[in-house]
């Protein structure tokens, strides 16, 4: 099949209340063309230098969102333009997004990354470190950002149960901060599943879903 059907065919088998962000890391501006003109709008990059060669080459309607490891020296590069942040894994962090993307007059949407799989190869805040940094006094300052949720990967495996039941565990979690009113605070968005295990996730509570692979086939290296 075709890219093209590929995103259709992922498009029509998902609910309309999830959201589908293709990710388009290593791959030709022309593919993503091709994602784009079949009414594809939202992009997700893993890593800040190919998200900045690609972006000024693609329309300005896309909505991109970074969804790798982000170091604060880097935060300044993409906050005038960035959607959504998935990695934010501390309040250092998030003040670097806000102070940016106040130079820019933008708010960004930033998510939590947090670690369910059990690999330590993930990056992200355990639950009571997230819990912490919404309780922080310095969020309250921070004008610039809006906290949407929460973003999780599961456990590299084929065991199904284990993939839903970490994804069940981000769920309930993400359910019980749902209730925290605060000016930057609206948790909307729980970015959770994968080529590998989309659907699982959906099953499981997921609104967002990253897709690659199963869009544009396997990647030639997985960086
Ligand atoms: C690469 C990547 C994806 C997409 O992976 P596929 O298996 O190609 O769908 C999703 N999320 C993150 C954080 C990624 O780095």
């Amino acid at each position: 099949m075709s890219i093209v059907e590929n995103y259709k065919k992922i498009l029509t088998s998902i609910p309309d209340t999830v959201k589908l962000v293709v990710v388009t890391k290593t791959q030709s501006i022309d593919n993503i063309m091709q994602v784009y003109s079949a009414g594809g709008r939202f992009f997700g990059e893993n890593k800040v230098q190919e998200l900045l060669s690609k972006q000024p080459q693609l329309p300005d309607d896309i909505e991109w969102h970074l969804i790798g490891h982000l170091q604060t020296n880097k935060v300044k590069y993409i906050a005038p333009f960035i959607s959504f942040i998935h990695s934010i894994d501390s309040l250092k962090l998030l003040k670097e997004v806000n102070k940016q993307a106040q130079k820019s007059n933008r708010v960004i949407y930033c998510l939590l990354q947090v670690y369910i799989a059990k690999e330590d190869t993930k990056f992200g805040l355990d639950f009571e470190e997230a819990e912490h940094l919404l309780a922080s006094e310095d969020l309250k300052e921070l004008t610039n950002i809006t906290i949407a949720g929460l973003m999780g990967m599961a456990t590299n495996t084929n065991d199904r149960q284990q993939i839903a039941g970490e994804f069940q565990s981000l769920n309930r979690f993400f359910e019980k901060l749902k209730s925290i009113t605060s000016h930057n605070i609206h948790f909307t968005t729980l970015s959770m599943g994968m080529s590998s295990d989309y659907l699982i996730a959906i099953e499981n509570g997921s609104n967002l879903i990253r897709v690659g692979s199963s869009i544009f086939g396997e990647r030639k290296f997985n960086p």
